[in-house]
């Protein structure tokens, strides 16, 4: 069974002479639920499998770090953090952004390359059992408006983040049939400036509220 939590589970008192039950998150671990790599807390279901991803996603309600697939541990999403940047800093693509929130299955922060599916919390969580912590973060406009544009586009479209994909930023997943393909390729074109004209007012309320698309962060020693 796919455990299904916020933060903790309250159920509601049967008497107001009752008092009011709360499980723990770590109540929730499991063969199907393995401990999160950056904070130990339990991965919970958050999306199915598609055919352009590794497996099935699921996530952290403590730090928001989301997974797709398998994980093999904290060695390993640090390694993936690292390819983002270098160990001074890197840049991720917010899986608590807005857009990530509002977008779900068609955020464009998902695709085929995906696999460990960054927070500002997962990272400083991470770099710390390497003795670092997140000296600063700043928010990342251009890159954050194409995240949250495509992520629009992917709710019209048959594939996934195709706008990106042809301008050469990112790896998209093309719909199977040539008729699909040609028929997201216009999309992609018509819709291109309502999306965009979404897009701004959508991203910049996330910059201002700390839940932007793409934030840049760099590390210091401890
Ligand atoms: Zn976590």
């Amino acid at each position: 069974m796919i455990w299904r939590s916020r933060t903790a589970r309250t159920l509601p008192p049967m008497t107001e002479s009752q008092p009011t039950h709360v499980v723990p998150l770590e109540a929730g671990a499991g063969p199907e639920n393995p401990p999160c790599p950056a904070c130990g807390e339990p991965l919970f279901g958050w999306l199915a499998a598609r055919p352009y991803l590794r497996g099935p996603t699921s996530r952290c309600e403590s730090c928001g770090l989301g997974v797709v697939g398998a994980s093999s541990g904290a060695a390993e999403a640090l390694r993936e953090l690292d390819r983002l940047g270098e160990e001074t800093g890197v840049r991720i693509v917010n899986r608590a952004s807005f857009t990530c929130s509002l977008g779900g299955a068609g955020w464009s922060g998902l695709g085929p390359e995906a696999h460990y599916l960054f927070t500002v919390e997962s990272v400083r969580r991470l770099v710390a059992g390497r003795d670092q912590v997140v000296g600063s973060r700043r928010w990342a406009p251009l890159a954050s408006l194409a995240i949250t544009w495509q992520s629009l586009l992917n709710s019209v479209t048959l594939g996934h983040n195709v706008a990106l994909g042809a301008l050469g930023r990112g790896q998209a997943a093309p719909a199977p049939k040539t008729w699909q393909r040609r028929i997201d390729a216009l999309a992609s074109i018509v819709l291109a400036i309502p999306a965009l004209l979404i897009a701004v007012p959508l991203e910049l309320a996330g910059g201002l509220l700390r839940r932007g698309a793409v934030y840049r962060l760099n590390f210091e020693l401890l």
